[in-house]
């Protein structure tokens, strides 16, 4: 953006209502442009580079929900004062979003010092909040970039600090991450995948398979899990732990959910009744208020039994907005679906919220599985988790058991459910059909499918 600012007279900009953010005093989104626009002109003929960062808070739409929009303002003022008064006298610093800021760092000249500079922001923010009688914790995720040749536009160096900010919200919260070449490669990888999906969920070429879920002591199989498979004619076949973060972050999670969930009930409608399908829900559709209903429109028209269907959500799916999860996870509960929770221990889960959540089930996270045999701490924590399970009257499914050791050991902790490829991997609905008769040996109805 370019603006005509700029009278000469320092006193004036400050005060200018045009350039400033009225709830935090700090400069607004105008003012941030135009100070970058100055300092490039001013670097024309200076061959030194500079450093423009953003920082998002993380995680400030549930502190706003739990603790009201007035505390919410008292929390934006406390993070702009802390920012403003980290800046030394070069540096500006500006809120650029509704918790989004952005600063200038015009002596910071490598990348390296920019990490360094933006990760004490982080720290300096991380320090509770006074919010009336009660605290609050915030963290923060930046992206930056460093400024090098004059080619380099303020809108182009903001866009990639912004690249940057996707990469660090993406690996996690109140990370740091500078702006690299490859980033725009893996950011133009994203996009193609983006569309080759949304193509496929649209022309109903993504699949479900089925993976067996046994009772450890007597191996028999009590359930699948859903897992959905997709294979593009020139990407090949693409992992779910690539495309469903991708379908998360581009709003087709909604889509490709509903189609993958209308496949698996119609395929196992005719499966024996005894047998239930569980189905991963992501973070994001536990926000929207709408998953319910379509979860529910899909059962009606395929004729599957609610009574029959897990759904699995993890301890993210539960931060980003507790209350629309409880109230999801409610609507589901009440015409009788059960709640499992997945890849438990790898979260960032309090166990508060198993007080505050009532689960069906728990299903332990195939790290400690993984490590049962060999690692002391794996081996408590999973006894301490069977402990818990049944002292809050949980169901417990072990993850990704490959051996027979582990098995046996799982069995000798008291876990009765398992999964893995050592009972079965992931198959299509022909394929789990078929392997269903031969459990079954003919007690399943022929017309099945
Ligand atoms: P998850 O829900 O925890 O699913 C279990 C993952 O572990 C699956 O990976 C499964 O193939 C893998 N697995 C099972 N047993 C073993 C084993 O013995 N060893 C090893 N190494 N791995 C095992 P997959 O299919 O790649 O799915 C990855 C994740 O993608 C799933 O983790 C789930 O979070 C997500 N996902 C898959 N399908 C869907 C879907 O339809 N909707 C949503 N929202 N998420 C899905
Ligand atoms: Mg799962
Ligand atoms: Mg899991």
């Amino acid at each position: 953006m370019q603006t005509t600012f700029g009278t000469g007279q320092p006193g004036r900009e400050n005060t200018d209502l045009a350039f400033t953010d009225p709830l935090t005093g700090l400069g607004n989104h105008r003012r941030f442009f135009d100070k970058v626009d100055r300092l490039i002109s001013d670097r024309a003929d200076d061959p030194a580079p500079f450093t423009v960062g953003i920082l998002d808070l993380d995680g400030f739409k549930p502190i706003n929900d739990l603790f009201g929009h007035k505390a919410g303002d008292d929390i934006l003022i406390q993070v702009a004062m802390r920012l403003r008064a980290s800046m030394d006298s070069y540096s500006t610093v500006c809120r650029i979003g509704a918790d989004e800021f952005a600063y200038l760092y015009p002596m910071v000249f490598s990348e390296e010092q920019a990490a360094e500079k933006s990760r004490m922001l982080i720290e300096i923010l991380s320090a509770p909040y006074d919010v009336g009688e009660r605290t609050a914790r915030l963290s923060a995720s930046v992206g930056c970039s460093l400024f090098y040749s004059g080619d380099e536009t303020t809108e182009i160096l903001v866009n990639k600090a912004e690249t940057a900010l996707y990469h660090a919200k993406r690996s996690g919260r109140g990370r740091v991450v500078v702006y690299t070449r490859e980033m725009e490669e893996a950011a133009k990888r994203v996009t193609r995948i983006e569309q080759a999906l949304r193509r496929a969920v649209s022309a109903g070429e993504v699949e479900p398979h089925f993976q067996p879920i046994v009772d450890l002591n007597t191996r028999r199989t009590i359930g699948f899990e859903t897992l959905a498979r997709w294979t593009d004619r020139d990407l090949g076949a693409v992992p779910p732990s690539v495309f469903i973060p991708i379908a998360e972050e581009r709003g087709i999670i909604g889509p490709l959910s509903q189609l993958v969930l209308r496949k698996a009930t119609e395929a196992a409608r005719n499966w024996p009744k005894d047998l239930f399908l569980s189905f991963n829900l992501s973070p994001s559709q536990l926000v929207d208020q709408n998953t319910g209903l379509h979860i529910l429109a899909i059962l009606d028209r395929t004729g599957f039994d609610p009574s029959r269907l897990e759904i699995e959500i993890t301890e993210t799916g539960l931060m980003t907005d507790p209350a629309s999860a409880e109230k999801i996870v409610g609507d589901l509960r009440r015409v009788g679906i059960r709640v499992s929770l997945d890849d438990f221990g790898t979260g960032q889960s309090s166990l508060g919220r198993l007080r505050e959540f009532h689960f069906d089930k728990l299903k332990i996270d195939r790290a400690f599985v993984s490590s049962i045999l060999d690692d002391r701490p794996s081996e408590h924590i999973i006894r301490a988790i069977l402990a818990m399970c049944e002292g809050l009257g949980m169901d417990v499914v072990a993850e990704g058991i490959e051996e027979e050791a582990q098995a046996d050991r799982l069995v000798q902790f008291g876990c009765a459910g398992g999964q893995g490829y050592l009972f079965g991997k992931p198959a299509d609905a022909d394929a789990t059909l078929g392997y269903l008769r031969d459990s079954y040996r003919g007690a399943l109805h022929a017309k099945a499918i």
